[in-house]
């Protein structure tokens, strides 16, 4: 004990000015609190994370075990094994029509590792990421921790939440670096159209110092038609990045397998990142991602179904309360209703509702319901519902957010 005291007294730990803005994110916090009230015996339902809660096919969980038994145990490559690779090109092409080489993907722990790789790899201090807001949390910490700057482009409810051209033309300088696109996006679910992207496109190619991350890790949850941004833009292809992964489309979230397809130098530049970061993802995941990528692909159509209704009925049920408002979004899990309408009421203990932030605390406190405020995502006025729940917890929930609704004057 007192060794470890006078070592932690000796001990001049100080966060970097890179990392010194990162904090617990939000959703972690509010999932963090739901736990700790159904510990402590209370009845919570918890909308606040976004992953399904479909299991992982049992294909691919096999293909994982026969990997392990296999041998396939040692350090695979950095960039990711051949097989997975090719798999992903082949599927790429399958289901956008885009051609790739295997040397222009980069395989990584989970898509978020390969924005990471991305950033670290071509930010300098003070380039300008550009973001549609609302935005997924992990870009504004990731172009922190690169020391970026995040140059916010507002989007609204009535564009379904997609990036107009004008915006982008109006935000962009010398030191744009970078543009996000995450279509179908988190936490909006906004699908951008294959007019849309055009539009954006012709902007982009009046800039060359922007490249492009287009986030395409919901392309198999779209209601509407999917495009992938590089599908429509093949004149920016040297500096369009596409990110995708197993974790949504086959509930693969633990398995941390995301990819990276773009020009081979850019790949080559995130492949040494990645190098002296990670090494290349685990070879067991691989080979079940390959299982999943190459196996029956039928379960995406009969999820995708089912996710469907879990929105029209999410959707329906916040709107049939009097002040909650959404309209359906193209794709993704998640709907990001205004609540703007609650702000001002008072709640029957005679709390007043001045943000989300309270309207979300009142949620978990007197009903027992976690979400995400808007401003987590830079969405003041709004919340976010994941609905990759049970429709008997979406029943659930949705009574009794309705309740709480009503209760307030
Ligand atoms: N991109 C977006 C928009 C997401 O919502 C998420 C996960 O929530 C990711 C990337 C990260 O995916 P992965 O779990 O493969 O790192």
């Amino acid at each position: 004990m007192e060794v470890l005291e006078s070592m932690n007294n000796t001990m001049a730990f100080r966060r970097s000015a890179r990392t010194a803005s990162l904090q617990v994110s939000e959703i972690v916090r509010i999932s963090e609190a739901a736990n700790a009230l159904k510990e402590s015996g209370r009845d919570v339902l918890s909308f606040g994370t976004g992953e399904p809660d479909f299991p992982t096919p049992e294909h691919v969980v096999e293909a994982a075990h026969d990997a392990a038994k296999n041998g396939q145990t040692r350090y695979p490559p950095t960039q990711g094994v051949n097989v997975l690779r090719e798999a992903i090109v082949e599927d790429w092409k399958n289901t956008t029509g885009v051609v790739a080489e295997p040397s222009q993907v980069i395989v990584s722990n989970g898509a978020k590792q390969v924005i990471s790789n991305a950033f670290l790899a071509s930010i300098d201090p003070g380039d300008e990421v550009l973001v549609p807001t609302p935005y997924w949390t992990s870009y504004s910490d990731i172009i922190a921790t690169c020391q970026g700057v995040l140059k916010p482009l507002q989007t609204h409810a009535k564009d379904q939440f997609c990036l107009q051209p004008e915006t982008l033309a109006q935000a962009i300088t010398e030191k744009s670096r970078w543009l996000m696109l995450n279509s179908p996006g988190n936490p909006s679910g906004a699908l951008y159209p294959r007019k849309s992207l055009r539009e954006l496109a012709d902007v982009l190619r009046e800039h060359p110092q922007v490249m492009i991350l287009a986030d395409e890790i919901y392309q198999h949850i779209s209601y509407d038609d999917f495009t992938s941004f590089r599908s429509i833009a093949p004149e920016l292809a040297d500096r369009t990045l596409i990110v995708n992964g197993v974790s949504k489309a086959y509930s693969m979230t633990g398995w941390r397998i995301g990819w990276g397809i773009g020009p081979s130098e850019m790949i080559s530049a995130m492949t040494a990142v990645q190098g002296q970061a990670t090494s290349g993802a685990s070879s067991i995941s691989q080979a079940a991602a390959v299982a999943a990528l190459q196996g029956p692909q039928d379960l995406l159509a009969s999820r995708l179904a089912d996710f469907r209704e879990r929105r029209d009925f999410v959707v329906d049920q916040l709107n049939a309360t009097a002040l909650l408002h959404c309209e359906p979004p193209g794709g993704a899990f998640y709907v990001l209703p205004t609540c703007s309408e609650v702000i001002g009421k008072r709640t029957a203990a005679g709390q007043d509702i001045g943000s989300d932030a309270d309207f979300c605390k009142y949620l978990l406190n007197d009903y027992g319901v976690a979400l995400v405020p808007g401003r987590a995502f830079g969405a003041p006025g709004h919340f976010r519902v994941s609905y990759a729940y049970s429709r008997a917890e979406l029943t659930e929930g949705c009574a009794r957010i309705s309740k709480a609704v009503a209760a307030l004057s």
